[in-house]
């Protein structure tokens, strides 16, 4: 049975079939029919039928979109494709596609596909973050996504901006009706407005960090300002989450001096003598999305055993010599930091791989 992941955004489709070990079997693309609820399922329905028909088999369906659906009335909410809301676009696409059928926030997809088989492969806690046009963020624990009673957890880009500094407030007017959201300050347009507004600059974040690195010092400052941010907004969630790794995707997550600016910051807000946490950027770039709806089954009976190690600890092979970390052992309550044999850990990986 292939593994089908659908990436449902405001303008196009997107079908990407995974193979046992995450291969990418088949992808498709089309445009998304604008304003039409109707004409979004059966969009979805002809890529399955289109998938199925190229691999010649069934699949299961993972659904990656943006808002979710409301545990409260199990209709869609927060989608900025607002036909969908209000919408039961679980059952609807269920019943068309005669199969049970999983949906998840599209930032949740993404800390998915990172955690599985992407960046941050073999933590156990991971919290992964869009930095693009919005700032979103999703939770997965032990390779599974967390939801939360109001199917918000991860949304952390509509707190405020922590620690504020002289200027700082009341920050930004939020779509969302409040003022210095995160979002307002950590988004690629939230970064080009601050920029704008304080230095009169108009320019591209790529821009930006291209000139500070030609020693540019206004644009310099401004980049050192926003890592703070960065690492103020990312402290809180050390705080309450403690993740192993955090993810950066979406545009901003290009910007290769985050990854050593901000963690040499954050150690100023988080509450802890040394801070751990690792911050590294996607590995499956803007493929994370669909792939990680694609993820949304990977545990269903009889694959969860073959899949897992491959996909969550693939770069800690039990016969290489030493361990990368002691953390990340096939079994964290057993693991000594010898290696697996010499540890009788053996036996559990090859109940794991088998
Ligand atoms: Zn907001």
């Amino acid at each position: 049975m292939a593994r089908f992941g659908i990436d449902l955004g405001g303008s196009k489709i997107e079908l990407i079939a995974l193979g046992e070990d995450g291969s990418e079997r088949w992808r498709k693309r089309v445009p998304t029919p604008q304003g039409s609820y109707a004409g979004t399922l059966e969009a979805m329905a002809a890529l399955v039928a289109e998938a199925e028909q190229v691999l010649g088999e069934r699949g299961s369906v993972g659904i990656g979109t943006p808002g979710a659906i409301s545990p409260a009335s199990g209709l869609m909410k927060n989608a900025n494709s607002v036909c969908l809301n209000g919408r039961p676009l679980k059952q609807d696409i269920e019943a068309l596609l005669d199969r049970p059928v999983r949906i998840a926030n599209d930032a949740n997809c993404f800390a998915l596909s990172e955690a599985t088989d992407g960046a941050a492969a073999g933590a156990a806690v991971v919290f992964g973050v869009i930095l693009g046009t919005g700032c979103g963020g999703g939770v997965v624990v032990h390779g599974q996504v967390l939801t939360g009673p109001n199917a918000i957890a991860g949304e952390w880009g509509h707190n405020p901006l922590p620690w504020p500094r002289a200027g700082e407030l009341p920050g930004p007017a939020c779509y969302c009706g409040k003022h210095g959201c995160l979002e307002t300050w950590l988004s690629g347009p939230g970064l080009s407005r601050e920029v704008q507004r304080v230095d009169g600059l108009d320019l591209a974040p790529a821009d930006l960090a291209r000139q500070a690195a030609a020693g540019d010092a206004v644009c310099e400052a401004a980049l050192a300002r926003y890592e703070d941010r960065l690492a103020r907004g990312l402290a809180q969630v050390i705080n309450v989450l403690d993740p192993e790794v955090i993810v950066l995707g979406g545009g901003l997550s290009n910007l290769a001096r985050l990854y050593a600016n901000v963690p040499r910051r954050w150690g100023a807000y988080v509450f802890s003598d040394a801070v751990h946490t690792r911050l590294l950027p996607a590995r499956h770039g803007d493929s994370s999305g669909v792939r990680g709806a694609a993820w949304l089954w990977n545990d269903y009976p009889g694959r969860a055993c073959r899949l897992r190690p491959a996909a969550i600890w693939p770069r800690r092979c039990p016969r290489s010599r030493r361990p990368r970390s002691r953390r990340y052992g096939p079994d964290r309550r057993a693991w000594t930091g010898r290696s697996p044999r010499a540890a009788g850990n053996a036996a559990s990986w090859r109940c794991r791989r088998s």
